[in-house]
């Protein structure tokens, strides 16, 4: 399933400065998010199909409300990149675990976390902050160190070894 252009658009929108608001997404997205203290230790997260509460789309994110903040924003991103990406290929609720594993492919799972890191951790801004650490960005990005590191690692070379020089492209 690919993003449509309009959905692209508005997160494009969105994405103008850090830390993106991931909750902003969801909601011009039209998904409901929600903290609950209830999910199991094990659980990261959940995406349902929610017609009662779930916003115009029908679909809500529920995230563990003891995870620390940066998690937090990091399940969310991974609900909605599922929500754009893999909603016809489950029917009622898909729950992820603490490692972003669900009944859903190792693949799919992997696709879900680099349209999260995508989300969260733009290029175009990655741009804007050359010559800062791993832990500087993951501060100003609001994300985990962990989520960062991997981040930079995917991107291409001339983007990890960023001098102070602002990039001329
Ligand atoms: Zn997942």
């Amino acid at each position: 399933m690919k993003v449509d252009k309009d959905a692209l658009a508005f997160i494009r929108r969105l994405q103008k400065s850090v830390p993106v608001n991931i909750e902003a997404i969801a909601a011009v997205l039209g998904l409901t998010v929600w903290e609950s203290s209830r999910l199991p230790e094990g659980i990261a997260g959940k995406l349902k199909r929610d017609i009662e509460n779930g916003g115009p789309s029908q679909f809500s994110i529920i995230v563990r409300a003891q995870d620390p903040l940066v998690r937090k924003r990091f399940t969310v991103a991974h609900e909605l990149a599922h929500y754009l990406l893999h909603r016809h290929l489950f029917t009622d609720e898909l729950v992820d675990d603490a490692l972003y594993r669900s009944t859903l492919k190792t693949s799919v799972e992997a696709e879900a976390n680099s349209f999260a890191a995508d989300l969260l951790m733009p290029r175009h801004l990655l741009e804007q902050y050359p010559g800062k650490s791993i832990q500087e960005l993951a501060f100003l990005f609001k994300v985990s160190e962990q989520a960062m590191g991997i981040r930079l690692d995917t991107l291409p070379i001339q983007l990890k070894s960023m001098s102070n020089e602002p990039l001329s492209v």
